[in-house]
């Protein structure tokens, strides 16, 4: 009998990482949902029903997330999938940024994804686990945009991590891949967008396909690495983004 599916997904209780647990729960992967926020992770359980699990966690208290690890482990035998979604935007001048801004944004977007993968990858290699590991970046990393510092390094960072990991673990047989997605339709991106017409005209106006892109494109990426039909790729970062790293 082959053993059920086990994935985490961070910040799945809302927008792209929501759409990424509905897309894993329709071909039967049991997902748990990792988030600080309980009604949403309320609402996602109540959503998806016995396939979905959930666990309130704030990520960037790193001290926890070893005993979050062992924990769902303990409960459910194995770890097959990690997708490090869960991500914080701060849209402020360059020279507003204070210290404590930058290091949160950073905590958050990447210092937890190295911790938590971590955890996992000993897991996997524990139980002899073929997994698979899917980081979330974004165009920050691709093309420089003003006003999000911390978030662009961060996120340039993940994909940077993601072929040191990909290199290092990849013979012990776990892919590391990740996606960069273009300008997709959330409550992040409305914050960042929908006060900003001229911030949101030039993010239109260089995607080639012309609108924004929505959470279940990115869930339908997430299914496909996470899939034995990427059984060969590792390592890539790949855009998810009607064209807009492309667009001129
Ligand atoms: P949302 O704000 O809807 O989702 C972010 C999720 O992250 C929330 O569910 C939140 O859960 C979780 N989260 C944040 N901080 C923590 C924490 N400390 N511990 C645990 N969970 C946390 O945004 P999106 O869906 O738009 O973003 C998802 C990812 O996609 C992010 O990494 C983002 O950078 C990336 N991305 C988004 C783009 C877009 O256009 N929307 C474009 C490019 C990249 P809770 O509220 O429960 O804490």
């Amino acid at each position: 009998m082959t053993k059920e599916k086990i994935a985490i997904v961070t910040g799945g209780g809302s927008g792209i990482g929501l759409a990424i647990v509905e897309k894993f729960i329709a071909t039967g992967i049991r997902t748990i949902v990792v988030g600080r926020d309980e009604q949403k992770l309320k609402a996602a359980k109540e959503k998806f029903g016995t396939l979905c699990e959930t666990s309130s966690c704030d990520l960037s208290n790193l001290a926890t997330i070893p005993a979050l690890v062992n924990e769902l482990v303990q409960k459910h035998g194995h770890i097959d999938i990690l997708v490090n979604n869960a991500g914080i935007n701060l849209k402020k001048e360059f020279t507003d940024v204070t210290d404590e801004d930058f290091q949160r944004i950073l905590q958050t977007n990447l210092t937890a994804v190295f911790a938590l993968s971590r955890e996992v990858v000993k897991c996997m290699l524990e139980k002899g686990i073929k997994g698979s590991i899917i980081n979330i970046s974004s165009m920050a990393s691709q093309y420089g945009i003003p006003k999000v510092i911390a978030y662009t390094a961060s996120k340039a960072a993940i994909e940077g991590m993601t072929k040191a990991m990909a290199t290092e673990l990849s013979p012990k047989g776990i892919r590391i891949n990740c996606i960069a997605p273009g300008f997709i339709a959330t409550d992040m991106s409305a914050k960042a967008l929908n006060n900003d017409p001229e911030r949101k005209a030039k993010a239109l106006g260089r995607t080639p396909m012309g609108y924004l892109g929505d959470p279940a494109d990115i869930g339908d990426a997430a299914l496909f690495l996470a899939s034995d039909a990427a059984k060969y790729i590792t390592g890539v970062v790949l855009p998810v983004d009607g064209g807009n790293s492309i667009g001129f």
